[in-house]
């Protein structure tokens, strides 16, 4: 599983990761290399073609860290957008409050429901103590109500007793009363697939899922069957209130595109992943995980992750050090702005510390976060005792370092005025005494 793409995606890193600068055509080519890797592995067009927008347009605007290559950033850009892709955290079960919590299982025949459904139950019975009665009503495929009875004998789990001539409907009232009466905790549905997505089972599906209300309603999909999988995975979306997807045969070669595609088609998490035929073969899905496995490059994204820390502590001390003796120099003014564009913009900060909603106006007023790099430009072209004592800035340097940054000397003012603003908002801030606690919503 995700082989070959692991392999493609490492063949395009390597290329950027030796680099010592990146332009924006470099990141470019390699984002339309990731783009035919995504689509080669099966992963759904629009889902490739979002993910590669998203990725591109962090990669260019990015900071590039001390001590780490633009590519190795990269990297960890790729790594996170996968994460996210896949759906962040490691999504639990719901199981509601007022037993018997309803799970019910839905997907195309041969997806592997009936399987993961005795999975399911076991692994609720053995990890969480929980009493579990599972049902099938499958009344289409001949045996399906004996075949989940054998595997109820195999893991120790109640099953319903099989009625002959009854509707999905009528099975579904029935188990949901005799598991409110044994008692149980969990009550597992296991309802019928067809061979193809059609409109009878879709209202069969609605019909249970409006009597019994599960908790969950888990959709069972191939990973092996690709592009057909996110298909399924759309049509059920659309019809059934999904509240997750279960991915089956992942220990086979798929090439990854369902699982790529699953999140961001039907707006799901995935839940957990079939491992094989044992019954004991179902995981928990760990999107970090598999987008560590996807990338096979764990030590970059970590070593980027503590570069980034490690930046960030080093600037929030600095700051405390020069704040607790009432300094707020250009110097300072920029590495808050540099850390504000890290937290995604002005608005980020939003009411964040108390007296910065002032300028904070101030700069919005004059063009919202485009203006965070402007200021920049601005305080590149000061001389460092212009940094150090903005107070020596009269109208001769002001026009010097508005010609220097491609500004006017009214742009050059309102950022003296934010810089007096933020000055004395942190003087403030020093009274207060909140400095560490503020400082470290900053960092
Ligand atoms: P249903 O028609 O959706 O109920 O599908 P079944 O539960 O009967 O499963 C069909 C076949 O797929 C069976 O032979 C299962 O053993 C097999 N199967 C189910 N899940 C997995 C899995 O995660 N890995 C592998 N290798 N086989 C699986």
């Amino acid at each position: 599983m995700f082989d070959s793409l692991s392999d493609r995606l490492g063949g395009v890193f390597e290329r950027l990761r030796g680099r010592g600068a990146l332009s924006e055509a470099d990141v470019r080519t390699a984002m339309r290399e990731v783009r035919i890797a995504l689509l080669e592995a099966d992963v759904a067009l629009p889902v490739a073609r979002d993910f590669v927008e998203k990725v591109t347009e962090q990669a260019v605007g990015q900071n590039v860290l001390r001590s780490v290559t633009p590519g190795q950033q990269v990297v960890k850009i790729v790594h996170d957008a996968l994460i996210d892709m896949l759906g962040s955290d490691t999504a639990e079960l719901e199981l509601g409050v007022t037993p018997p919590a309803v799970i019910m299982l839905v997907g195309l025949q041969g997806s592997g429901k009936t399987t993961t459904t005795a999975k399911l139950a076991r692994l609720l019975a053995k990890s969480q103590g929980k009493k579990v009665m599972m049902a099938s009503l499958d009344v289409n495929r001949p045996a399906a109500q004996e075949q989940l009875a054998v595997l109820g004998t195999q893991t120790d789990t109640v099953t319903l007793p099989i009625v002959a001539g009854q509707t999905p409907v009528e099975i579904a009232r029935r188990a949901l009363s005799s598991a409110k009466l044994q008692g149980f905790d969990v009550l597992m549905l296991d309802t019928a697939g067809r061979l193809h997505v059609d409109q009878a089972l879709m209202d069969e599906m609605k019909a249970v899922a409006d009597i019994a209300t599960p908790a969950e309603i888990l959709l069972v999909v191939d990973s092996l069957t690709g592009q057909d999988a996110v298909n399924v995975a759309s049509s059920f979306s659309e019809q059934v209130p999904l509240t997750g997807v279960i991915l089956t045969r992942m220990d086979g070669d798929a090439r990854g595109g369902a699982a790529l595609s699953m999140r961001a088609v039907t707006g799901k998490p995935i839940k957990f992943a079939g491992m094989g035929e044992k019954l004991d073969a179902i995981e928990p899905f760990h999107p970090k995980r598999v987008a560590g496995r996807i990338l096979g490059m764990g030590d970059v994204v970590s070593l980027v992750e503590r570069a980034a820390e490690s930046i960030q502590e080093e600037d929030a001390e600095r700051m405390a050090s020069r704040l607790a003796k009432g300094q707020f120099d250009m110097n300072d003014l920029r590495s808050q702005l540099a850390q504000m564009r890290r937290m995604g913009g002005i608005g980020a900060l939003a009411g964040m510390i108390p007296g910065m909603k002032k300028a904070q106006a101030a700069a919005e007023n004059a063009g919202g976060d485009k203006v965070l790099l402007r200021f920049d430009a601005m305080i590149t072209s000061m001389t460092p005792k212009e940094r150090a004592k903005p107070e020596l800035l009269n109208a001769k340097r002001k026009i010097r370092v508005a010609k220097g940054s491609g500004t006017t000397v009214q742009d050059v003012n309102k950022l003296l005025k934010m810089h007096q603003e933020m000055a004395t908002a942190m003087k403030r801030l020093r009274k207060m005494g909140g400095l560490k606690g503020v400082l470290g919503m900053l960092g």
